[in-house]
């Protein structure tokens, strides 16, 4: 604990002197984080593969490489975003500038989860470097390997007065969160993201949370079997379903049902081969507690392909689920692992009624060719981001914020977006010393009919 105050203190004086708030020193951290990832590549992809059984193919598309791209657009565009906005100002304050600025909100904690625990934790870090603040990074105790592999990163690459990461489980976040920080950054679920607030409250500090839920993926009746197929196994599929983003359930139209099933039932096995176990690229669930979690959703529906499971691996196959009710346990919870429910409908508006009886997704997509039921699906259901005809690729759009709604998250982040959540707008007007209406100022007896007048109001009296 006291090593926690004394670190957080040394970054508060970091902060206090001024270095982070100079762009090209923002611009030379972000160069450093990157040639640390990716001088680094090596051990970060092997203590992924540690954590999560992640093929070396997926680490890099979903973490080293989202986050060498995500630095070089920001670095890209840093200049421009930092620059003091120029907004209008309207006519009764003449002689007036009104500008925004950018400053950072100073020490910011980050807490991340474990699936993607590369990219959850430097992508906020990022959107935190180029707004000029300092962090304390805390990365899941759940992915051990990866977590040592980044606090060595750091150690060698940062400061700990500028950048630290710090390792442990709930005891540590409990403790950090007692502390004054500027900014908290947390990625989990919804349940820690109600401590992580509550405990932010004592202290009015901002947050951004990111949080999980249950996304659905429509299909609509008129698609393009195959490759809808393709897009819903892969973003399923990836990372062994532990993915916040992925297809938590499938709805498809009643008419297409059968076709679809079987087209992902053969890209499973051209995927992953006849047996997901030896597969290279098929990963592992993180712990034996989520597997015995996901192991007891199997208990109830009917399997239509895959449900083998292997504990001594934390191997769970692909699996395909049909014949559940909203009141069995896997559709009351997030599931977050290689298990796909599947559900027929053959009215759209039933579909919207059911998603909307429940907490906002983070993520929907919607498969369809038709234009009225891609406005529907959008102008009827709140969620955080998603995809028309496919599945997971938003999140790869550094230019679209991502983030979720209601129960799904509160902020978000990725480009421009990160940067502008690790910064505060400081909205100034500027007046030069020119004469100024007496309007303004008392006594305002006789002045009523011309401010009236000022703001376009009727005079009555
Ligand atoms: P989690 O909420 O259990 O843990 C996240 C972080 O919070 C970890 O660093 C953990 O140490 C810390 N933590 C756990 N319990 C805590 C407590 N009582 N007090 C303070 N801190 C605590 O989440 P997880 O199991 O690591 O990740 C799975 C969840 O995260 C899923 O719900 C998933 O949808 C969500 N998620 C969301 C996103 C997103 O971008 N929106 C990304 C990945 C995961």
């Amino acid at each position: 604990m006291a090593d926690i105050q004394k670190l957080v203190k040394s970054q508060k004086i970091f902060i206090k002197n001024g270095k982070t708030i100079n762009l090209d020193f923002r611009l030379k951290q972000l160069s450093i984080l990157e040639k640390a990832v990716i001088e680094n590549e090596t051990r970060i992809v092997s203590a992924l593969k540690k954590d999560l059984g992640k093929s070396a193919y997926e680490s890099i598309m979903t973490e080293v490489g989202f986050i060498s791209d995500e630095i070089r657009l920001v670095r890209k565009h840093l200049k421009s975003w930092s620059k003091p906005h120029k907004v209008r100002t309207p006519l009764k304050l003449f002689f007036s500038m009104s500008r925004i600025y950018r400053e950072p909100y100073g020490v910011c904690l980050i807490l991340s989860p474990w699936n993607y625990p590369v990219q959850l934790t430097l992508s906020p870090l990022i959107g935190a470097i180029a707004a000029g603040n300092c962090a304390v990074i805390k990365p899941s105790e759940h992915s051990p390997a990866t977590s040592q592999v980044l606090e060595d990163i750091f150690k060698d690459y940062f400061p700990l007065d500028y950048i630290a990461v710090v390792q442990g489980g709930i005891d540590l976040s409990t403790n950090l969160l007692k502390e004054k920080f500027d900014y908290i950054f947390f990625t989990g679920s919804p349940e820690v993201g109600k401590i992580v607030m509550t405990a932010a409250s004592e202290n009015l500090i901002p947050v951004t949370l990111e949080l999980g839920g249950k996304s659905p993926c429509i299909v609509d009746y008129n698609v393009d079997i195959d490759l809808a197929s393709k897009r819903i196994v892969s973003g399923k599929f990836l990372n062994a379903g532990q993915t916040c983003v992925a297809p938590d359930y499938l709805m498809v139209h009643k008419t297409v049902k059968n076709d679809l099933v079987s087209a992902m039932v053969i890209d499973l096995k051209n995927f992953y081969g006849n047996n997901p176990q030896k597969s290279p690229d098929y990963g592992r669930i993180i712990n034996h507690r989520h597997f015995d979690r996901l192991t007891r959703f199997l208990e109830t529906g009917n399997i239509i392909f895959g449900g083998i499971t292997n504990r001594d691996d934390l191997y769970m196959a692909p699996t395909l689920i049909e014949n559940l009710t909203w009141n069995d346990s896997i559709m009351r919870e997030e599931i977050f692992g290689p298990i796909l429910p599947i559900f027929e409908f053959e009215d759209l508006n039933e579909v919207i009624d059911q998603i909307n009886d429940r907490p906002r997704p983070l993520a929907l997509y919607f498969f369809s060719r038709n234009k009225k039921n891609k406005e529907k699906i959008l102008n009827h259901i709140s969620f955080g981001g998603g995809c028309i005809n496919d599945t997971v690729l938003h999140v790869a759009n550094p230019h679209l914020p991502f983030g979720g709604v209601g129960n799904s998250g509160i902020g978000n982040y990725h480009g421009k977006a990160g940067f502008e959540t690790f910064s505060h707008r400081k909205s100034v007007l500027e007046r030069p010393f020119c004469f100024d209406i007496p309007l303004r100022f008392p006594p305002y007896q006789g002045k009523l009919k011309i401010l009236k007048a000022v703001f376009n109001l009727p005079f009555y009296r």
